[in-house]
């Protein structure tokens, strides 16, 4: 029996990962599965549990740096409607992990429920914003999560409850494979008022990142709450460049790539700014992307 037996509808082997990324780079999953339903997913990890087969969750791929030679193992992308539904019931409002973030920031204002119109403007799903706590002016997404449903790397279905989650800047301890949905506790707010902080904010938001034909991600942490793009802009390499990969105009915490960039020049200006911050202002940064 192969990997794929039984699974022949949903793996593709090959697929070229850049066209899931905001950087538009990186290579070629081993193998790619769009599973329909919760029962192919939870079979699909079984799958790669009894086969010791790598397995990683790709969300909306605004976070990731996918390596020039691609992945070994099985990369789940999950497009199902199924994975992606938002409701919203007595002030409790359920998004599935593959639901946009935009989504459910738009479900709960127009339904007069608040807090997470702070983050109008982050792209990515709910899983991805979970996985690392998706954050905007102090406001992150952890402080209205009340409980996740995650799918573990065993392939068990498991409820995890507000106590036993751990959220900080940038950082979860919902490191789960798969964040299947979750549930936020809102403030009851007019819908009107929250329509305008939330428009507000998505123009502030907007106005702070690379333009939106611009191949991007954001890189670096802020460091102890200082602004990484400011630590780079007082280090004097903002106009560093490799290859294809430079320093956004608007904010020098976001990489941008040009058609002819490679992973690579993106890993070789990501430490370049690390070591020039590093020696020149004492701070060493950390990276906020994940790189596969
Ligand atoms: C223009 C721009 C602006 C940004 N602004 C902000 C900002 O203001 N604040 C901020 O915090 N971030 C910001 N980011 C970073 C990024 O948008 C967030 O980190 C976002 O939450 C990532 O979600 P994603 O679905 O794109 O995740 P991906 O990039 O697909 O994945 C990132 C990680 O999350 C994991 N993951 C994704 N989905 C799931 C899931 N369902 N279950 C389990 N794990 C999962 C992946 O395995 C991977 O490890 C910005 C990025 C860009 C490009």
């Amino acid at each position: 029996m192969g990997f794929q037996t039984g699974f022949e509808h949903i793996v593709r082997e090959g697929e070229l990962l850049a066209k899931y990324t905001w950087l538009r780079l990186g290579g070629a999953a081993q193998f790619f599965a769009e599973p329909t339903n919760l029962d192919e997913l939870l079979g699909l990890v079984r799958r790669c549990k009894e086969e010791d087969m790598p397995v990683r969750l790709l969300g909306g791929g605004s976070n990731l740096l996918v390596s020039g030679q691609g992945v070994l193992g099985l990369v789940i992308h999950l497009t199902a409607a199924e994975f992606a539904r938002v409701s919203v019931q007595d002030g409790l409002v359920t998004a599935g992990g593959a639901a946009k973030l935009s989504h459910l920031i738009a479900s709960a204002v127009r339904d007069g429920w608040g807090g997470l119109e702070a983050l109008a403007g982050v792209p990515g799903s709910v899983g991805g914003a979970l996985h690392g706590n998706a954050s905007c002016h102090g406001i992150d997404i952890g402080q209205y999560t009340r409980e996740a449903t995650v799918v573990t790397f065993t392939g068990e279905v498991v409820t995890r409850q507000r106590d036993d989650l751990v959220f900080a800047y940038r950082e979860s301890s919902l490191d789960e494979l798969v964040i299947l949905d979750a549930r936020f506790e809102l403030e009851s707010t007019d819908p009107e008022e929250l329509t305008k902080r939330m428009q507000k904010q998505w123009i502030v938001n907007k106005a702070a990142q690379p333009l939106q034909n611009e191949n991007t991600a954001m890189i670096f942490r802020d460091p102890g709450g200082i602004s990484a793009a400011r630590l780079i802009e007082d280090a004097g390499v903002k106009s560093a460049r490799f290859g294809g990969a430079g320093i956004s105009d608007r904010n020098a915490n976001y990489i941008v790539t040009e058609p002819e960039a490679t992973s690579e020049d993106v890993l070789e200006l990501i430490e370049y700014l690390k070591q020039r911050v590093a020696e020149r202002l004492g701070v060493e940064l950390q990276t906020a992307i994940d790189i596969w």
